[in-house]
C-alpha cells in the first residue's frame, strides 16, 4: 500500500510520478495533466520518458542524409571503431536521441525497476547509472525524478558540445566521443534512411504496434526506430492506421 500524495488515501495501486505518488483517481482528475507539464518544464528536451504524455512529444525533423563513420586513432595499429553517426547539428543529436538513445532509456528505467523489485541483476548501463546517483543524492528523490534528470543531462551535454562547434561520434547505444585530430575517417558512407550500416534492414516481422493501457492510440515501432508518418504523426486512432503507416515507413527505409 502506497499513500496518494493529493488524497492521502491508502492505495494499492497508482502512478509513481516524477512528482509523487497519485492513487488512479486523484491521477485522472487533474494529476495528469501536473504530471504532463512536469515533463514539459524539461523542454528543450525531447523527454522520452514523457513519451506517454501526447503534448509532450514533439518530433524532431528528420534530417536530409546522415553521415556514417568508421574512425581510429592516427598512428594506431588497432582496428577501425564500428559505425558511428557524424553529428554536427542539433537537429541529428536529438534525432538520434529520440530513436537510439530513447529505447536505451526506457530499457534502463525498466531493468532498474525490476532491480529494485528483486527480479534480477542490472543488465543495462542507464539502470546503472540510476541506481549509482540515487546512491549518492542527497534529497530523497524519487527514481523516476533522478532518471529524467539523466535523461535531460545525457541529451544536453551532447547539445552543448554541438554549439561549441564540435562535431560528435554516436554509438548506436549510450556511448559516444567528439572529432578531435588524432581521429582519421577510414570508411564513409552517407545515407537517407536513419539506419547504421551494420545494422539489418528491417521488415514487416520487426513492426510492432502498442498501445498504453487505458489509452487510446496505436504507437507503432519498426526496431527501433519510432514511425512517424508524412504529417508528422507518431500515433492513429486505430490498430488498421497504425499498421498502414508502418508499412509506408517501411518502404520509405527500404527505397533509400
Ligand atoms: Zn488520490
Amino acid at each position: 500500500m502506497a499513500e496518494c500524495k493529493k488524497c492521502k488515501k491508502d492505495v494499492a495501486g497508482g502512478y509513481n510520478t516524477p512528482i509523487g505518488f497519485f492513487c488512479c483517481d486523484c491521477y485522472d482528475k487533474g494529476m495528469k495533466k501536473k504530471v504532463s507539464d512536469y515533463y514539459l518544464k524539461q523542454q528543450p528536451i525531447v523527454s522520452v520518458l514523457g513519451y506517454q504524455f501526447p503534448d509532450v512529444k514533439k518530433r524532431t525533423e528528420t534530417p536530409k542524409t546522415f553521415t556514417f563513420v568508421k574512425v581510429k586513432l592516427k598512428d594506431s595499429k588497432q582496428e577501425s571503431s564500428d559505425w558511428n553517426l557524424l553529428a554536427k547539428s542539433e537537429e541529428e543529436v536529438k534525432f538520434h536521441f529520440e530513436n537510439y538513445i530513447g529505447p536505451e532509456i526506457r530499457k534502463g528505467v525498466k531493468d532498474y525497476i525490476d532491480v529494485e523489485s528483486g527480479l534480477k541483476h542490472a543488465t543495462t548501463a542507464f539502470s546503472s547509472a540510476i541506481s549509482q546517483k540515487i546512491k549518492f543524492d542527497q534529497t530523497n528523490k524519487s527514481a523516476n525524478t533522478i532518471a529524467t534528470e539523466l535523461e535531460n543531462k545525457t541529451l544536453l551535454d551532447r547539445l552543448d558540445l554541438i554549439k561549441q562547434g564540435k562535431a560528435l561520434l554516436l554509438s548506436m547505444g549510450l556511448q559516444y566521443s567528439t572529432v578531435h585530430e588524432d581521429l582519421i575517417v577510414t570508411d564513409k558512407i552517407i545515407k537517407e534512411s536513419f539506419l547504421y550500416p551494420s545494422e539489418d534492414m528491417p521488415t514487416e516481422k520487426d513492426i510492432i504496434i502498442k498501445s498504453w493501457k487505458g489509452g487510446q492510440h496505436y504507437y507503432s515501432k519498426i526496431g527501433k526506430l519510432d514511425v512517424v508518418d508524412s504529417k508528422g504523426n507518431v500515433k492513429w486512432n486505430t490498430f488498421k492506421e497504425a499498421w498502414e503507416e508502418s508499412l509506408k515507413y517501411l518502404k520509405e527505409l527500404q527505397n533509400n
